[in-house]
This record gives C-alpha cells, sequence and structure tokens, in this order.
C-alpha cells in the first residue's frame, strides 16, 4: 500500500484504550482528562475487525499501545486474535511495563513478539514526579518478567524534559553497555492542552546525546538511515545500543510508514496532525466490509507530508494518551 508520496505504509499503531495507570506530565494535562464513555470505544469485535482490514490492504506490523495497553480488558484474546492474521508479521507493544509482572508471559505465549517500555528515570523519586505517582519498581519488575518471558529485543523509550529528567538521561543510556537493550531518547512534543509545557521544556537530542558523550564517551554510528525513527548509536563496549528520536529537530516524514488507529476507530494519518477518517462509525451504521475497507484504502493514500511544528504549530484535538504513541 503506498500513500500518494510514494511512501509504503506497513505499520499500524493501535491505541486499544485511552485509560492509564500513569499521568504522565507530557501526555496529560494536570488536572487530567475526560475519558470517551465506553460506547464511542472499539468493542473487541470492532478493533480486530478494522485491524483485519489493515492487513488486507496491507499493513504487515501491528503496535499495540494507548493510554495503557496493558489496562484493556481480554488483551490477551486480542493479541492473540491479531497474532494469527494472514499477513501480519509483527505484533508488537508500546507500555510502561506496571502490569507486565503478570502479563509478559501470557502475552508472549499469544503472539506478542516485543515491547517498547517507556521509562524516563532510574530515580524513584524524579520517576513518581514524572508519571505523578506512579512506582519506579513496578517498571522494573515488568521489564525483567518481560526479558524472561522472551520479549526481544526490548526497547526503552525515554521523553526527555528539562527539569524533570535531563540529567537522567546518562544512567538510561548507561544501560545500554551492560544490557542487550535499544535505549532510545525522544523530543518531547506539543500536543493540545499540554503544548505550552512540551515547547518551554522540549531538549533536542542533540543536547541529550552531548550530555551522554560527556559522560560515557563516544557514540559510534549503527544506523542513521532513517528506515527506523530513531538514529541509532553504540557505546564504547556495549552490548546494546542508544537511538535518538527526533520528531521536533529533525522531522521524519520522508520514511514514515506509519498509520495509527485511535481507541474511537478513526484512522489518524500523521500522529502531528489532526487529519483523521472515521472507520468505526461507518461500521457501526452497517457499511459494507469492503466500503470499510475502500475508506482504509483511501484514506491511507491520503496520508499528508510534514508536520506543523517547525512553524510552532501542533495538534490540538488530542494529548499523546487520546492519540495513542
Ligand atoms: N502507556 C504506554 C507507554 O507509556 O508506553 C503507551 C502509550 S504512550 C502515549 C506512548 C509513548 O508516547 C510513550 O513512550 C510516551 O513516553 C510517549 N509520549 C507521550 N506524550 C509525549 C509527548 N508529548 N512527546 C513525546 N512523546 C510522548
Ligand atoms: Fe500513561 Fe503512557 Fe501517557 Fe504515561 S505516556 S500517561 S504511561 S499513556
Amino acid at each position: 500500500m503506498l500513500d500518494q508520496y510514494g511512501r509504503r505504509i506497513r505499520d499500524l499503531r493501535v491505541s486499544v484504550t485511552d485509560r492509564c495507570n500513569l499521568r504522565c506530565v507530557y501526555c496529560m494535562p494536570a488536572d487530567g482528562i475526560s475519558f470517551r464513555p465506553a460506547a464511542e470505544l472499539m468493542q473487541d469485535d470492532e478493533l480486530v475487525s478494522l485491524i483485519r482490514i489493515g492487513a488486507e490492504v496491507g499493513v504487515e506490523k501491528v503496535r499495540l499501545t494507548g493510554g495503557e495497553p496493558t489496562v484493556r480488558a481480554n488483551l490477551v484474546d486480542i493479541v492473540r486474535e491479531i497474532a494469527a492474521m494472514p499477513g501480519i508479521r509483527d505484533v508488537s507493544m508500546t507500555t510502561n511495563a506496571v502490569l507486565l509482572g503478570r502479563l509478559a508471559e501470557p502475552l508472549a505465549r499469544a503472539g506478542l513478539r516485543r515491547v517498547n517500555v517507556s521509562l524516563d528515570t532510574l530515580d524513584p523519586t524524579q520517576f513518581a514526579r514524572i508519571t505523578r505517582g506512579g512506582r519506579l519498581q513496578d517498571v522494573l519488575d515488568g521489564l525483567a518478567a518481560a526479558e524472561r518471558a522472551g520479549l526481544r529485543p526490548i526497547k526503552l523509550n525515554a521523553v526527555v524534559v528539562r527539569n524533570f529528567n535531563d540529567h537522567a538521561v546518562v544512567d538510561l543510556a548507561a544501560l545500554s553497555i551492560d544490557h542487550d537493550w535499544d535505549v532510545r531518547f525522544i523530543e518531547m512534543m506539543p500536543f493540545g492542552t499540554v503544548g505550552d509545557f512540551a515547547e518551554a521544556g522540549v531538549i533536542n537530542s542533540e543536547e541529550t546525546m552531548a550530555r551522554i558523550e560527556a559522560a560515557l564517551g563516544p557514540l559510534a554510528p549503527v544506523d542513521l538511515s532513517g528506515e527506523d525513527p530513531a538514529r541509532t548509536y553504540r557505546l564504547p563496549n556495549a552490548k546494546g545500543k542508544v537511538g535518538f528520536i527526533s520528531p521536533v529537530s529533525e522531522p521524519f516524514c520522508a520514511k514514515c510508514g506509519r498509520l495509527r488507529l485511535t481507541m474511537d476507530g478513526k484512522l489518524r494519518l500523521c500522529l502531528l496532525r489532526d487529519d483523521e477518517e472515521d472507520l468505526l462509525t461507518p461500521l457501526r451504521r452497517g457499511e459494507s466490509y469492503e466500503q470499510v475497507k475502500e475508506r482504509f484504502r483511501a484514506a491511507a493514500f491520503r496520508r499528508p507530508f510534514g508536520h506543523a511544528l517547525a512553524k510552532r504549530l501542533y495538534p490540538h484535538q488530542r494529548v499523546m494518551i487520546q492519540i495513542g504513541g
């Protein structure tokens, strides 16, 4: 499946819920968000149908996200159905890992291949401040369970926030020395009601990289091709890698092959623009499977090029927890 700019679309990120057991400062405004009524969210069969349509038009990789995907009921069954779909060769999940202690094993058995774990600091107090009350030990236990369950490769994602965890990047990067993990640093993006906060606190990848190199030595390039949104490097004698994802300072639109399905059944054509195609309403209205598939294909073709962060404009309709990162 190609879009109007000839970019091949293979990845679908599916948000399975807008609920979460943490409340990260860059993802949710301080006074919370109003969750969508359950009736507006995709039911299990609707979610599976829309992903199946995606697989039939060319999606090969599905990543589950949210909100926190592990708080969705029946997640293991959903994963089993997706993993069995013809055409799908990779099912992964982005998670805060808090519930992986008990879910890693059943998810792996159901066909989940790998996880990206969000972890912004190794300091328990700082962790509680960024997540507004989370317990670091839960995440560390979840990570250990993911390793035991064979969910590989493990990638860690840290959003770097000035005056929160800007110095924690050194300890996080150092994890890649003894572990075969990809530790990736993400520039904070502005969305909706956290837009001003994100614009004020963003730290670009260049600054993060300089801080890591000053403390841990030179980062040798591993993959700067842009095929993956992360540019990856290796610290001296490290088993794992360090990566930088720079949507603010170096947009990677030219190689982007990704679509998103929001928890309320809308195909979002770019993370950083508000263009969406509602698929759930037509499905519920009784449109045929073939008609909904045509909507999917047509929307995917329309995928825009370029986002507007450089012009200091950002999406306003949803914050990250409502989109699915
Ligand atoms: N709850 C899961 C988690 O935290 O991994 C999955 C959903 S979360 C919205 C997905 C990713 O988006 C996380 O890695 C999170 O750090 C990232 N994220 C959230 N808000 C962001 C922002 N404003 N800028 C950059 N990344 C953000
Ligand atoms: Fe929850 Fe993930 Fe957002 Fe943090 S980043 S509030 S864990 S959805």
